[in-house]
């Protein structure tokens, strides 16, 4: 029996986790659920998975869970222990009793917890990318030191995971990450300056988060895979190359000295990455849709266009200057992010404002997880200092252009 923490438990990947926990009762326990300020969702996981701990991101959501879970039938003395904030989340992912650490919280709030989690030897499923991404230098000495393995979630890493384990590493000579290439991959650049965030979050293959949704529209969400990659497996970034597979069906692949390639194939599912994670180095069945190999289909592969997707290219760029730079990408990325989402800035304006917040920040080697969040916090701050900037000048056009439509 698996003792578990679920970071990001209301999430898409929370939700999955949960989904194939639920299935084997008998091989799994909860021993917390970690999440922002979905209560409704928390109070049914509640319900069903009789957490010891459940632990939100602020006192009010507390408060609201409180009152949510009064309104149910379940009795306060089965209630789990009720926390909130950071230190609750580093508690939750480090108690003694918990074997498995699933790491599914969005942006860098899931950092400092997962990062204790690998200090302490916890085996974690790694699905969020900022842990990388803004950390990839401390996390992986950290894993090294305590010599536990971080089993990769995201599909094309965890598809990697399974393809290094037909040889030897030191007999591999490249690594390849598939990308579908998001729901813009036809769409002319001229025309990308008036795509909506409607548009942009609808995915054509993956249901997922909206933030990683946008991040897939742009290829900013391959351009952080790749380095993730880089540190996961120790590939520098020339080693990693990106390839744009509609089909979503093959995820990753390994390229060996001698020029045979392993690929990894399965559906679309993150179900099967998430079991995997849970199970690995063994097998069990997944509850995933299987490929009907009668059926005739065509997959594809093109390279990314890296003058329309600049994002990507920003990525490979972060992460050869090594250092601080990609903590600031990820950073800034997320103020864009949010902007674009609020109509505030155009979607090419997205990768425009990190490259800038890139440019105003001088990259350093953090010492320290507080560090990260150091760099993190100013960071995000140059970059919303240029959203203003943007949307200052983007609504004085607009301005302009009403004024003379009248
Ligand atoms: P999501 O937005 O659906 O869920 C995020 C979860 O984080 C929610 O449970 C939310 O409550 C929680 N959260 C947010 N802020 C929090 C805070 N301050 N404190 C505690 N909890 C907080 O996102 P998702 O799609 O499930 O993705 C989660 C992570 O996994 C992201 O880093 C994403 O890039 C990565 N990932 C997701 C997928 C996917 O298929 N969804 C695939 C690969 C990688
Ligand atoms: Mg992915």
């Amino acid at each position: 029996m698996k003792t578990l923490t679920l970071l990001g438990s209301t999430g898409s990947i929370g939700v999955s986790t949960l989904d194939v926990v639920g299935r084997y009762p008998e091989q799994y326990k909860i021993h917390a659920l970690v999440a922002g300020s979905n209560v409704d969702r928390l109070a049914g996981q509640i319900h069903k998975f009789r957490p010891h701990v459940v632990v939100t991101a602020t006192e009010e959501v507390r408060e609201r869970l409180i009152s949510r879970l009064a309104e149910t039938a379940l009795p306060r003395q089965v209630w789990p222990e009720l926390r909130w904030g950071a230190q609750a989340r580093v508690e939750a992912a480090t108690d003694s009793e918990v074997d498995f650490v699933m790491s599914a919280i969005v942006g860098v709030a899931g950092l400092d917890a997962t990062y204790q989690a690998i200090v302490r030897g916890k085996r974690v499923g790694l699905a969020n990318k900022e842990v990388l991404v803004a950390s990839g230098k401390l996390v992986m000495e950290a894993a090294r030191k305590s010599g536990t393995e971080l089993i990769p979630v995201d599909s094309e890493h965890n598809g990697a995971h399974q393809c290094l384990r037909a040889g030897k590493r030191s007999e591999v000579t490249r690594l390849i990450l598939t990308a579908s290439g998001g729901p813009f991959r036809e769409t002319s650049a001229e025309n990308l300056a008036s795509v909506t965030p409607a548009e942009a979050l609808n995915h054509p293959t993956w249901k997922m988060g909206q933030r990683i949704t946008i991040d897939s529209a742009t290829l900013m969400n391959k351009g952080f895979e790749v380095i993730e990659a880089c540190w996961l497996f120790g590939f520098s970034a020339d080693e990693v190359d990106v390839v744009i597979h509609p089909q979503s069906t093959v995820h990753a692949m390994v390229e060996y000295s001698d020029g045979s390639v392993i690929a990894q194939i399965s559906a679309t599912d993150m179900r099967m990455p998430i079991q995997y994670a849970l199970t690995y180095p063994a097998r069990d069945a997944a509850p995933v849709p299987r490929l009907d190999w009668t059926e005739t289909r065509s997959w594809t592969f093109s390279a990314p266009d890296l003058a329309k997707f600049p994002a990507l290219r920003l990525a490979y760029q972060a992460q050869r200057a090594g250092g601080s730079a990609t903590c600031t990408l990820n950073a800034a990325d997320e103020i864009a992010v949010e902007a674009f989402l609020q109509r505030r800035i155009s979607f090419p304006a997205i990768a425009a404002v990190v490259e800038e917040t890139l440019e105003r920040v001088p990259a350093r080697e953090a010492q320290s997880v507080a560090e990260v969040l150091e760099i993190d916090e100013s960071s995000r701050a140059v970059a919303r200092q240029i959203v203003e900037e943007r949307a200052q000048t983007a609504g004085g056009e607009r301005g302009r252009i009403s004024v003379r439509a009248c």
